[in-house]
């Protein structure tokens, strides 16, 4: 058997959820500058002083050896891509990952952008991401297991005809960022390991347009399509619950400022 799982308390739950919250805050103040032209080590820049200035600190900066707050990867690239002197370009998407911790908790949550005007099929690939972490949530229940949470998402990837990634996967949260279980975006129903009221989760579905393997780059970061094709990922953040699991961290921010910028 895999490590055993570790159920948090109501008052913990809550103090993920803050972490959680300010995450959402981060990336709806990153999505008020994501823009063509935008680098993505100015964006990384704003997101650490923005997380410290509300009395967190990065959660991913110095894990492993991480060298930045946000992961940003864009088009092709699945997740861990570095900030960089790169500039965000018209017609591309990018996956910007955040982590915080405070009060001795963590918060992970990710978001792929649209950068200015997308290809109609590239917009369907992240419609569809959003609706297989939503799928993968509501399948996130009390009594259920891993493989249910990973067979709604394959399922409803594959029936639109895109790929899962299999190499990386969602996990537990809590003092640490990366706790057990295990939480693939792949499986078979009542397989896996068993989801009790109180465990806190990330679920990330990584969903690839065409094949669904995956390298890593020369830099020992970056993970993308093998096939060049472009990938999305959306995470939240999550506790387990009868019926299904409770969102702890949000997109509402980010979505607000998206709006205010398309429509101010
Ligand atoms: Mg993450
Ligand atoms: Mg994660």
């Amino acid at each position: 058997m895999g490590r055993s799982v570790n159920i948090l308390g109501e008052e913990e739950i809550a103090l993920v959820r803050e972490s959680s919250l300010l995450v959402g805050r981060t990336l709806a103040e990153v999505a008020r500058h994501i823009a063509p032209g935008a680098s993505t080590a100015d964006l990384d820049r704003i997101a650490e002083e923005f997380i410290r200035d509300h009395g967190a600190v990065p959660g991913f900066k110095g894990l492993y050896g991480c060298p930045s707050t946000l992961l940003i990867s864009v088009d092709h690239e699945v997740v861990h891509g570095l900030p960089g002197e790169r500039v965000l370009e018209d017609g591309s998407v990018a996956s910007i990952d955040c982590g915080v911790l405070m009060n001795g908790f963590y918060g992970d949550s990710a978001y792929t952008f649209r950068i200015g005007e997308v290809k109609p099929e590239v917009r369907a690939l992240l419609d569809v991401t959003k609706e297989c972490l939503e799928r993968g949530i509501a399948a996130a229940a009390d009594g259920n297991r891993t493989g249910d949470i990973g067979h709604a998402i394959q399922s409803h990837a594959e029936s639109k005809g895109y790929s899962v990634v299999r190499e990386l996967v969602g996990h537990g949260v809590g003092r640490k960022l990366h706790e057990a279980p295990e939480v693939p975006n792949y499986g078979r129903r009542g397989h896996g390991v068993k989801l009790g009221n109180g465990l806190v989760i990330a679920i990330e579905p990584m969903i690839n347009m065409g094949r669904k393997e995956v390298r890593q780059l020369d830099d020992g970061w970056t993970i993308v399509t093998e096939d060049g094709l472009p990938s999305a990922h959306f995470e939240h953040t999550v506790v387990v619950r009868p019926g299904g699991a409770e969102v702890l961290s949000t997109f509402s921010f980010i979505e607000e400022a998206l709006n205010a910028v398309e429509h101010g």
